[in-house]
């Protein structure tokens, strides 16, 4: 099978798998788990926070700075179109007691300061605004890595109004590379940022929220309200420190295969296909309007390339670690083949 649904779908490879057999390990519940700490200390550094704080999901690690910065009944502004919004299950609103207050992502992911300065609430009259959450890159906004200029405008705006920034920094090594910057200084921007170990860097399990000391020293109770405290964590943190010093440098790699693979969707005869430019690992397509596309994933699972959906035509491919070129390729003849049967039926 050639598994494009996500970048989340990578399984550990041998040297992971033995860096995860050696580990150091104690009771991270307890503070003892010398490779939790390993990996806590890296990862702050990277993106050049004070402090960091290994949690199980990316959804816990932005659920844990809204709860950090949020009161119950304060109100936290996020993209309309935000992995927060649409795939958290609204954790900040039913435990926390928080309103999320969207603010207009445009196609390409970026939010527009008049209109962020349009959602940000009257401080004389509550709800507060207590936070910004900003995504990059952005994932149902084609992948796109959001430019630095476009995040400072959003920025100025929120510190003008007394808010606080969370970068949902998913992928954030994604967009540094594409942005030809590094992760820190995309993270400067941002009070706090949360990225994950799950997807393109290929660990099994792990997200990270880096931030302020004490941002990180008020998330790390909230964290054990939540269940997230673990005991000998190292095992997967192990696979997180391997990720983070092996598996970056090489995620230009897949944006290459992205850029391939649209490119060849593109280039599909009759040109059937509506195709995004990929700035990232992320490739979202339109099928034609008189196809169904849950039929249009089924046949292309049978012709073994799996996808995702995200609306009745619109379809996403996602490359990684274990896509190589031939993948592409294949995966590229099998939706032409597809579509082609599809429109004859
Ligand atoms: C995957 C993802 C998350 C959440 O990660 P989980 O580990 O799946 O909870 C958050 N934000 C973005 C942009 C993501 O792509």
């Amino acid at each position: 099978m050639i598994d494009l649904r996500s970048d989340t779908v990578t399984r550990p490879g041998e040297e992971m798998r033995r860096a995860m057999a050696h580990a150091e390990v104690g009771d991270d519940g307890r503070g003892d788990d010398p490779t939790v700490q390993r990996l806590e200390e890296a990862s702050a550094e990277r993106v050049g926070k004070e402090a960091a704080l290994y949690v199980p999901s990316g959804t816990m690690a932005n659920l844990l700075a809204l709860l950090v910065y949020c009161g119950r009944g304060d109100e936290a502004v996020v993209g309309s179109e935000s992995h927060i919004l649409h795939h958290e299950a609204v954790g900040a609103s039913a435990l926390g007691g928080i309103s999320l207050r969207s603010v207009a992502n445009d196609e390409r992911g970026r939010i527009d300061p008049a209109g962020l300065r349009d959602v940000i609430r009257d401080p004389a009259t509550p709800p507060r605004t207590a936070l910004v959450c900003l995504e990059n890159t952005h994932n149902r906004c084609n992948g796109a890595a959001i430019p630095l200029e476009s995040m400072r405008g959003a920025v100025e705006v929120a510190r003008a109004a007394g808010a606080a920034v969370h970068l949902d920094g998913a992928r954030i090594f994604n967009a540094a590379r594409a942005l030809e910057t590094d992760a820190a200084t995309i993270a400067a921007l941002a009070d706090s940022v949360a990225f994950c170990f799950s997807k393109g860097l290929g660990a099994p399990v792990g997200s990270v929220l880096t931030g302020p000391r004490e941002v990180i020293d008020h998330a790390r109770p909230l964290r054990r309200q939540l269940g997230g405290a673990m005991r000998q964590a190292g095992l997967i943190a192990a696979a997180a420190l391997y990720a983070l010093e092996h598996h970056v440098e090489r995620l230009g790699e897949d944006h290459e295969r992205a850029a391939r693979l649209a490119g060849g969707l593109a280039a599909l005869p009759g040109g059937v296909l509506a195709v995004a430019s990929a700035e990232t690992n992320i490739v979202f397509f339109e099928i034609d309007g008189a196809l169904d596309g849950v039929e249009f994933r089924e046949r292309l699972a049978t012709e073994g390339v799996l996808c995702s959906g995200t609306g009745p035509q619109r379809v996403r491919m996602v490359t990684h670690l274990d896509i190589d070129d031939a993948a592409i390729d294949a995966a590229v003849s099998a939706t032409g083949r597809v579509i082609e049967a599809m429109r004859a039926a």
